[in-house]
């Protein structure tokens, strides 16, 4: 018995459960809320989720449940040591989208760097463009050549992110908390998370939500950045203090932020970013090209698969 808590995520219509149907019998839920939970999986042995949490205490109860898939890279809403203790095995799966966050990263750079979609805004009202009032002068643009990104996280998606800004001239300096030298090359190398803080143009972040990296992005981190610095985040919302980039962002200490993750998804409607100047945020929708979500499916299907066959 195959439950899928909430496969609206992945399930406009356009790709196939059909692997997880062969290999049981498949109930696939589009949202499940956090009181029906408990309800939906006390039969099964198998449950997969995407976003919706499972708790120690809602673990304890479904005896049942052998395997639990997270759609996900990130596992933090599986209570994975409660697991581990209940003789859980739980699968994530790390690489479906490294391609498709990492060019999100990007393209929420370019976004701060250009503002296309203020600028097409702009054209759209009639306003092309005038002497005193060029839009540029209310969204000036930023070459990227030349400068400095700082990755925090230097993972699959930190490398291939950084791999795409040294295509734009961009020189790396990457912090994590294993390093492996052989990626270092002549405009990439690791750093101390100061050194990073302190030489960066633009700070992105790819490390995973620990409580080592809770709160990375904080009042004192930074103080220690350049004045005008960029931060994007298409990690977890957990990793920056919201109210200390909001406080930064409306003084012009933080040039701009884009995140597509925040502390509490949905975002609230009293998220201090709401309140922020020059911040750009979207519905952590990264992972989500058509290409990702197929190959999310195939690979959720196969870890079952092993699973199943020992
Ligand atoms: P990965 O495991 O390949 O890379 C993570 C890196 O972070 C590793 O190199 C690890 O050593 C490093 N790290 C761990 N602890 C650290 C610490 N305390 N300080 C610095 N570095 C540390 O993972 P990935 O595939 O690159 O994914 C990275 C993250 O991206 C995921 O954890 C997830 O939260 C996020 N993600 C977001 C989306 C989205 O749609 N927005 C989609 C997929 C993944």
């Amino acid at each position: 018995k195959i439950v899928v808590l909430d496969g609206y995520t992945l399930n406009p219509g356009d790709i196939s459960w059909e692997e997880l149907e062969k290999m049981g019998q498949l109930t696939v839920y589009d949202r499940t809320k956090p009181e029906e939970v408990l309800e939906r999986i006390k039969t099964a042995d198998v449950v997969y989720t995407n976003k919706t949490p499972l708790t120690k205490e809602v673990l304890e109860v479904c005896r049942s449940i052998k395997f639990i898939g997270v759609l996900a890279t990130g596992y933090n809403i599986v209570d994975v040591e409660a697991a581990k203790t209940l003789g859980i095995k739980v699968a994530n799966i790390p690489s479906y989208g490294t391609a498709a966050v990492a060019q999100f990263a990007i393209a929420l750079l370019l976004e701060l760097c250009h503002h296309v979609g203020e600028h097409s805004d702009c054209v759209k009202r009639g306003d092309w463009s005038s002497s005193k009032d060029w839009c540029f002068w209310n969204h000036p643009l930023t070459e990227l050549a030349g400068k400095t990104m700082g990755v925090i996280g230097f993972g699959r998606i930190g490398q291939e992110t950084a791999r795409i800004a040294q295509a734009l001239g961009m020189k790396i300096l990457a912090y994590d908390a294993y390093q492996r030298t052989e990626l270092e090359t002549e405009t990439c190398r690791y750093a101390e998370l100061d050194e990073l803080l302190v030489r960066s143009d633009v700070i992105t972040l790819h490390c995973p939500l620990f409580p080592s990296t809770k709160g990375i992005i904080n009042k004192e981190t930074i103080a220690k950045m350049k004045d005008g610095v960029l931060i994007i985040n298409d990690s977890r919302g957990p990793l920056i203090v919201e109210e200390d980039l909001r406080d930064a962002l409306n003084s012009g200490k933080v040039g701009g932020a884009a995140v597509d993750v925040v502390s509490t998804e949905p975002i609230r409607m009293d998220n201090p970013l709401l309140e922020a100047k020059n911040v750009i945020i979207t519905p952590h929708i990264a992972w989500a090209p058509r290409e990702s979500r197929q190959r999310l499916m195939n690979i959720a299907a196969d870890n079952l698969k092993c699973f199943l066959e020992g």
